[in-house]
């Protein structure tokens, strides 16, 4: 999630721009705080500062920071009178002896992603260079551009890399990065009031490079497709770059308007194949350069020979044995890592079997001894959070289920919930044995029931 300290920042100058006069002169004046468990606390330096800009601007402030943040973000004001020692905007009169740099305002975009770090083989080469010449020359060649295939094989990192080159490059445009499921929430809470949909639309439709991960999502999303095919037309006649995945190609998708379907087509699709052998060699080896694995050559073959269905399965396979190595202290042999990756090897196979989310949770409520209500409800014991974040984090791995259609299952917990979880237990995963032998118990449970 982005941090609220940018976000507060990128607000700050877009409500500048955008307030009258007499309110936007109280935005220099305000400090941003901190991050309290979401929350946006802001400061000012008097109870009749803070009170004003309450009075004055919290609506704008509260839309401009949600709209930005992609999700409901509360916002606290409080007095912190240290701040009166803070140099005082003069914002204007600044400018005039130092122009401003141009800064990076696109802070959706994940800077892990880039084509330095990606592997082209003969899966991807087509898609690779095509995505380059996108980043080189946007809204000139290929717009739109659909990038498709199966889970895993690159498609966020290629449009998080397109992103990523313009970000570096051209740093004045501003590039969205979003999925469609983001995309879609977005805009079911921006229908709560006026303000929020019109700060919606122009938010999406001021953009200069659009990328919308895994479009698929937007199926039966019937006012989603609306808004979109409308955001789509207006980037488009303004020669905006437009950059889609969905993983299968567009005349595979269902319930989706014809007239959506057509724009997507137009322009470039291209797709993305499994890597074969050689590819996967040379992946697996790029990232054990990246993280520091140091993993025997023999085992990186039996890895990339068993684990063929797609690079993320290929990354866990890596990251797997070599937190077993560093646990137990010494390197992986070929029958550690038969072993460990006994599990690991047939997951893929089992995704999209006919393991449940309820199955989980009654699975894990074994193992931790509780009842399958427990995971589901609302307690902060901690074995019981526990265990609820478990099932979450194997409900996003073996079944197909998107994290907001997971939340539903749980008891209606949001999207943002669910992905905490699943970010909590992937970070302790590698450190704490106990969780990680829980996980596998459960996961070889279900597996082999
Ligand atoms: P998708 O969006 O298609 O499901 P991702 O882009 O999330 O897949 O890729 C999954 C993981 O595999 C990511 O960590 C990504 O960096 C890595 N990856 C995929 N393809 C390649 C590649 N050709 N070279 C390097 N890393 C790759
Ligand atoms: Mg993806």
């Amino acid at each position: 999630m982005a941090d609220l300290g940018v976000i507060w920042q990128e607000a700050a100058s877009q409500l500048k721009d955008t307030l009258p006069k007499a309110k936007s002169q109280w935005i220099d004046r305000i400090f941003f705080e901190k991050d309290d468990n979401g929350t946006l606390v802001l400061s000012l330096s008097s109870p009749f500062y803070k009170e004003t800009t309450e009075k004055t601007c919290r609506t704008e402030i509260e839309n401009t920071v949600s709209a930005i943040a992609g999700h409901d973000v509360k916002v606290e004001f409080i007095v912190n009178q240290s701040r009166k020692a803070s140099p005082k905007p003069a914002a204007k009169a600044q400018k005039k002896e130092k122009p401003a740099e141009p800064v990076s305002r696109n802070t959706t975009l994940n800077k892990q992603y880039s084509f330095d770090n990606f592997i082209a083989g003969d899966n991807s080469s087509f898609a690779f260079n095509a995505c380059k010449v996108i980043a080189q020359n946007p809204g000139t060649s290929f717009n739109p551009c659909l990038i498709y295939g199966g889970v895993g094989l690159g498609k966020t990192h290629l449009l998080e890399s397109i992103g990523n080159y313009i970000d570096e490059h051209n740093p004045k445009m501003r590039i969205i990065y979003t999925t469609a499921e983001s995309f879609t929430n977005e805009f079911i809470d921006s229908l709560l009031s006026k303000e929020r949909i019109s700060s919606f639309k122009s938010k999406y439709r001021s953009v200069d490079v659009l990328l919308i991960d895994d479009i698929h999502f937007l199926q039966k999303k019937d006012s989603t497709q609306e808004e979109l095919f409308h955001t789509f037309n207006e980037l488009y006649d303004n020669h905006k770059q437009i950059v889609l995945t969905c993983d299968r190609p567009i005349t595979e998708l269902t319930d989706i308007t014809d007239r959506l379907a057509t724009r997507f087509r137009k322009g470039l699709n291209v797709d993305l194949q499994p890597p074969a052998y050689e590819t996967r060699m040379a992946i697996a080896m790029q990232k054990c350069r990246e993280k520091g694995y140091s993993i025997d050559q023999k085992v990186l073959e039996y890895i990339c020979q068993n684990v063929s269905t797609n690079v993320r399965d290929l990354e866990g396979a890596l990251t797997t044995l070599s937190s077993f190595a560093s646990l137990v202290g010494k390197p992986a042999t070929l029958d550690i890592a038969k072993d460990q990756l006994r599990n690991f090897i047939i997951t893929p196979a089992i995704r999209n079997s006919d393991i449940t989310v309820d199955m989980i949770i009654h699975s894990t409520a074994s193992y931790f001894n509780i009842k399958d209500y427990d995971i589901k409800g609302k307690s902060r014991n901690k074995n019981i959070t526990l265990a609820r974040h478990i099932s979450v984090y194997l409900a996003s791995e073996l079944t197909s289920y998107s994290l907001s259609e997971i939340g539903k299952m749980m008891n209606g917990k949001d999207h943002t919930t669910i992905m905490y979880s699943v970010e909590k237990i992937k970070s302790i995963l590698g450190t704490d044995e106990s969780v990680k032998q829980a996980v596998e118990a459960i996961r070889s449970d279900l597996v082999n029931s």
